[in-house]
């Protein structure tokens, strides 16, 4: 068996197995870790060969991307294909977000996709690692940089930022992935305030699927006082606007408020995934890639960022 990172990651053996491909290809398998713009195939909606995610990712990709021909998988049951066993296990990063376990008669491969540890509000619970020989990682925050300050920390400092606007006479506006980091703040806003929540089509579209898991309140248009959750601010009198993202602890928003909430697992976090799954060797994909795979060998882990060249394993 031999992996790279080409279209997508791709793994050669008995099939060619595809994680988070930029598009299809027939004859072999296609597996989406979640619905993420940047891990969709962009002809998701017209796939050649098989296509697989969670069921979860499965109802976002038709709500949000209207793309209906994806086969679901449940989490931590085993599928065969021609002897290559691939396991669905919760990644903790957004709803139906999912790491594959591979097993063969090889070394056992984990990928993570994008993983959260900790998991969040809006998720099936935190990522689900398991020991495996050799582990693909995301590694998106993958720099001692980036350690985040307590997760629910910011999530109240959040929600009262939001209230005390409203209260001194603003509309909060706060600025959120579409996907997953604002049904999470939809929820923590319905949950701890009794404030309308709007948000821009786009989220509508995205919370549609999270519907069939969770309780959202939010609607297209209110009288205000309201609080605003989109990707992007609108153009409204009075408004005071912040940024949720992980990003906010190294970037500076101008006139709107960071605040550091973020979906995927700091520096310290995928340390500990790495700890957990305790492989033979570490992979690095996306982000920071390089730098992790360094900061792994100071630690004295076999480590090395994927790239166009295949690994034999
Ligand atoms: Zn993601």
């Amino acid at each position: 068996m031999r992996i790279r990172l080409g279209n997508g990651i791709e793994i050669e053996g008995k099939r060619r197995i595809l994680m988070d491909p930029a598009s299809t290809e027939e004859d072999s398998i296609t597996l989406i870790s979640h619905a993420h713009s940047d891990h969709v195939p962009r002809d998701v909606r017209n796939p050649r060969g098989f296509v697989f995610s969670s069921r979860a990712t499965m109802e976002i990709l038709s709500s949000f991307y209207g793309a209906d021909k994806v086969n679901a998988m449940e989490f931590n049951s085993q599928y065969d294909f021609n002897g290559i066993k691939v396991t669905p296990l919760v990644a903790g990063h957004i709803l139906g977000s999912t790491m594959y376990l591979i097993e063969h008669d090889g070394p056992r491969i984990l990928y993570t996709g994008d993983i959260n540890v900790e998991g969040g509000l809006t998720v099936e619970g935190p990522a689900d690692l398991q020991e495996a020989d050799i582990l693909i990682i995301e590694a998106t925050y993958g720099s001692p940089d980036y350690i985040f300050p307590d997760q629910d920390r910011v999530r109240m400092d959040l929600v009262k930022w939001a209230a005390d606007s409203v209260k001194d006479g603003f509309i909060p506006m706060i600025s959120a992935y579409t996907i997953g980091k604002s049904q999470e703040i939809i929820y923590l806003l319905n949950k701890l305030t009794n404030l309308p929540v709007v948000v821009s089509r786009g989220v509508a579209r995205a919370s549609r699927a999270y519907l069939n898991y969770f309780d959202l309140r939010y609607e297209l248009d209110h009288d205000e006082p309201y609080v605003y959750v989109s990707s992007r601010w609108k153009d409204a009198e009075r408004s005071v606007k912040a940024v949720a993202t992980g990003w906010a602890i190294k970037r500076d928003f101008g006139d709107a408020k960071g605040f550091c909430l973020s979906s995927h697992s700091d520096f310290n976090g995928l340390l500990r995934a790495v700890m957990k799954v305790d492989p033979e060797m570490v992979i690095t994909v996306y982000g920071q890639s390089k730098r992790f795979a360094e900061e792994l060998r100071k630690m004295g882990i076999k480590a090395e960022a994927l790239s166009s060249s295949f690994i034999k394993l």
